[in-house]
């Protein structure tokens, strides 16, 4: 067994300080698969939780071919913070999301550079895991084809959402869709809510690591797949009609019915009006927003549907 360190350098701060994403590499130095997650490529999303769990498994257990972890794989968005906040989804330069810039680009913009980076990684590999956190939210997987149906089942997470990307053109520049491009299967994995440690999700993701190790046969034991398991097409957003302040009737994970209450709007140009907003939906509350502050036209809720 053998494990290393490597910095690779993407380029440098206008101060002359080197910037490099940390890359781990746990080889069994027997012939095997390559799988490779990285975590953070949102600054302030920390699912590194899992990553430090895995080191430690894969020390004792990797018994065939490697696998790569990057537990940072974008070191700027980490340095966006305001006040107790990491907010790392966009790029306050070019205004993007840091997870459009795939497959990227070493002579383009940073967000490209920083791409193009994890990309040559990431191609080398058999299979990709890229971790996240959504806002308030329960565990589930993103996958971008049905071919990939199998490793949802494999890791087992209770709800799964398949975004077709014909359909779903907003995710072309996503690391999972520019791998599909390539051939290389992966899964987007929301691993629970921002800055949270939340030890039932962490466990959840990091048991369907795990499997999917088998599954690889990067580690003993036999995969099992989870047929009990959702994978579902379409959601609902909720959005905010008038500004105000609003408190959610339905916890995070609950059932919703048609007609349930789903949250109340109370209206501060109207004192005493407290707004019912029921459910028009039928599925699971998957998506929450970590404030109770509103403009008009925020996004409010996301129920995943149930087919
Ligand atoms: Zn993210």
């Amino acid at each position: 067994m053998k494990i290393s360190k490597t910095n690779i350098n993407f380029g440098e701060t206008p101060m002359g300080n080197d910037l490099s994403i940390l890359k781990y590499e746990i080889d069994s130095e027997i012939s095997g698969k390559t799988f490779y997650i990285q975590s953070g490529v949102h600054g302030g999303e920390i699912t590194q939780w899992v990553l430090h769990d895995l080191f430690n498994y894969l020390k004792e257990h990797l018994k065939k071919g490697k696998v790569i972890l990057i537990p940072n794989a974008n070191p700027v968005s980490w340095l966006q913070r305001t006040y107790f906040s990491t907010n790392g989804k966009f790029d306050f330069y070019m205004g993007k999301d840091w997870n459009r810039n795939f497959p990227g680009d070493f002579d383009g913009s940073l967000g490209e550079r920083i791409s193009a980076t994890l990309f040559e990684e990431a191609k080398k590999a058999d299979f990709v895991l890229d971790l996240h956190t959504s806002r308030e939210s329960i565990p589930f997987s993103i996958s971008f084809s049905k071919e990939y149906d199998e490793y949802v089942k494999i890791l087992g997470i209770k709800y799964n959402q398949f975004l077709d990307l014909e359909t779903n053109k907003s995710y072309s520049n996503t690391l999972n869709a520019g791998l599909h491009r390539e051939g290389i299967p992966s899964l987007c994995v929301e691993c629970g809510s921002h800055d949270a440690y939340e030890p039932e999700n962490i466990k959840n993701v990091f048991e369907g690591i795990k499997n999917l190790l088998k599954h690889f046969e990067l580690v003993e034991g036999k995969s099992v797949k989870n047929e009990e398991i959702k994978l579902l097409s379409k959601s609902a957003t909720y959005y905010a009609e008038k500004g105000g302040i609003i408190r959610l009737a339905k916890q995070l994970g609950e059932q919703i019915e048609v007609g349930d209450d789903l949250y109340y709007l109370y209206d501060n140009n109207d004192l005493g009006n407290i707004k019912t907003v029921n459910s028009k939906h039928k599925g699971i509350l998957f998506k929450i927003s970590p404030t109770h502050i509103y403009w008009s036209g925020d996004e409010v809720v996301q129920i995943l549907l149930d087919n």
